[in-house]
C-alpha cells in the first residue's frame, strides 16, 4: 500500500512516454525520543520511515524545473533565475530549496519530473523535510553536485526557514538526508553529529496517527522558542542544552513557575534522550519505553504542547500488554503519537489500540508499523 519505486516509474512513463533518468526517495521520520530538544542545541533520537517523497526526473537544456504533482494532480514550472516567492502552495518547497542552493554559491541546472509522496501531510511526520531533500537530491544529481547529508539538510531547512517561512529546528531535514536503514540516529543538534542506534530486538515502532491537526501550533511554537532563550538567558548560557540537571536544580527556586517546567522539560528531555540512545545499544525495550512514557508525561504536564487526542492515543496504546512505551511526537497539538511494542504482537496492538482510541474519541484513526529506512538516495 506504501508507495515504491514502481509507482513512481509508471507516473513518470505515463507523462513523458518514456523511463527517467533518475529516481529520487527521501523519507519522512518519527522522532522516538527527544521533543523540542532541537532548537535548544540538544539531542533527538529519530528514525527515517518506510514514507517518503519521490521525484522521477530527466535534464533539461534550460534553466527551467517542470514538476507535475501527483497528490496535488497540478503541474508548477519556474526558472532557476530570478527565483520569486509568490505563495504558491507546494511548489514553493522546491523554489525554496533551488534558492538556498543557490545562494551557498552550488551551479545547479534545469529538470523536468513528476512527484508523489505517501508522507501524510501536517501529521507531524515532516512531509515538508522530505519534500525539501527530495527536491535538494533531484537538484544535486541534475547538476552533478557532490551529496553531503548534513549541508543539504542545513540547506533544506534554510529553505523552510526563509522561503517557507516556518522556524524549524534541525531535525527533520538531518534525518530525511542521513537516515540509516535499521537504525535510529542520535543526533546531536549543535555539531550535528549522528550516531546510527540499533533497535532493541525483537521490537517494532509504530506510528499512531490521531487523525487530528495542530491548531495554533506556530504561535505556541514560537512562544516555547522564546520561553527557552529566557531561560537560557537566565543560567548565562547559549542554549538549554549547557544546563545540568543538578545547576537547574539549585536554580530553579529563582525562576518564575512557567520558565521554570518549560526548562524541566527540555533539560530532562534531553537527558532522557541520551539515556535512551544507550539503553538501544544494549538492547534495553524496557527502558528505551520507560522513557518514553516519562518524555510523554513531561511534554503533557511541563512544556504543554500536547492535546486531549494524543494523551487518549497513548492512553490507549500503553494499555496494550505488548506496548514498551508511547508518547506524542512532533511539535504537538495534534498529529501522531509513536509507540515502541513486541514485534510479534504487531497486529494485535494495531487492531486494539485503534479501537480502543476509537471508542474513546470518535476519531478515526491510522495506525502503522515503521521500518526504519535510508535517508535521501538515488533508488
Ligand atoms: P508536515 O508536518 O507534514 O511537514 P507541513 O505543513 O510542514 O507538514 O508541510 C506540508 C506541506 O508540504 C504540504 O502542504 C505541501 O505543500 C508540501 N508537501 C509535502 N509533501 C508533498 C507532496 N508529496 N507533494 C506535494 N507537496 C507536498
Ligand atoms: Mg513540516
Amino acid at each position: 500500500m506504501s508507495l515504491g519505486k514502481q509507482d513512481i516509474l509508471a507516473h513518470f512513463s505515463h507523462r513523458f512516454g518514456q523511463a527517467p533518468r533518475w529516481i529520487i526517495r527521501a523519507p519522512g521520520r518519527v522522532n522516538l525520543i527527544g521533543e523540542h530538544t532541537d532548537y535548544n542545541d540538544g539531542f533527538v533520537l529519530p528514525l527515517a520511515i518506510n514514507r517518503a517523497a519521490w521525484i522521477a526526473l530527466r535534464p533539461r537544456d534550460d534553466r527551467r524545473i517542470a514538476v507535475y504533482s501527483v497528490d496535488y494532480d497540478q503541474a508548477a514550472e519556474f526558472s532557476l533565475d530570478g527565483l520569486r516567492d509568490e505563495k504558491a502552495g507546494w511548489v514553493e518547497y522546491l523554489k525554496g530549496t533551488a534558492w538556498a542552493l543557490q545562494d551557498a554559491g552550488l551551479h545547479l541546472t534545469g529538470w523536468e519530473g513528476v512527484l508523489a509522496g505517501d508522507v501524510p501531510l501536517g501529521a507531524g511526520l515532516s512531509s515538508s523535510a522530505a519534500l525539501e531533500l527530495a527536491t535538494a537530491r533531484a537538484l544535486a544529481v541534475a547538476a552533478d553536485l557532490d551529496w553531503n547529508p548534513a549541508t543539504m539538510a542545513k540547506l533544506g531547512q534554510r529553505a523552510e526557514n526563509k522561503w517557507v517561512g516556518v522556524n524549524c529546528g534541525i531535525m527533520d531535514q538531518l534525518i530525511s538526508a542521513a537516515g540509516r536503514a535499521d537504525h535510529a540516529l542520535l543526533i546531536d543538534c549543535r555539531t550535528l553529529d549522528t550516531q546510527p542506534v540499533p533497535f532493541p530486538p525483537k521490537t517494532a515502532v509504530v506510528v499512531l496517527d490521531t487523525s487530528t491537526r495542530r491548531g495554533l501550533v506556530d504561535s505556541a511554537y514560537n512562544e516555547r522558542r522564546s520561553q527557552c532563550e529566557a531561560a537560557a538567558k537566565f543560567f548565562g548560557v547559549k542554549a538549554l542544552r549547557d544546563v545540568t540537571i543538578e545547576q537547574f536544580q539549585r536554580a530553579a527556586p529563582q525562576l518564575d513557575d512557567l520558565t521554570r517546567r518549560r526548562a524541566l522539560h527540555v533539560i530532562t528531555e534531553n537527558d532522557r534522550t541520551v539515556q535512551a540512545a544507550e539503553a538501544m545499544r544494549h538492547g534495553d525495550a524496557v527502558l528505551l519505553g520507560r522513557l518514553m512514557a516519562e518524555s510523554h508525561r513531561s511534554l503533557r504536564d511541563d512544556y504543554e504542547v500536547s492535546s486531549d487526542a494524543l494523551n487518549a492515543m497513548v492512553e490507549c496504546a500503553s494499555a496494550h500488554p505488548a506496548c514498551y512505551g508511547a508518547r506524542m511526537t512532533g511539535a504537538g497539538f495534534g498529529g501522531c503519537a509513536v509507540a515502541l511494542i513486541r514485534a510479534d504482537a504487531a497486529d494485535d496492538f494495531v487492531q486494539k489500540t485503534s479501537d480502543a482510541y476509537q471508542k474513546k474519541t470518535s476519531n478515526d484513526p491510522a495506525v502503522y508499523v515503521c521500518q526504519a529506512t535510508n535517508g535521501a538516495e538515488v533508488v
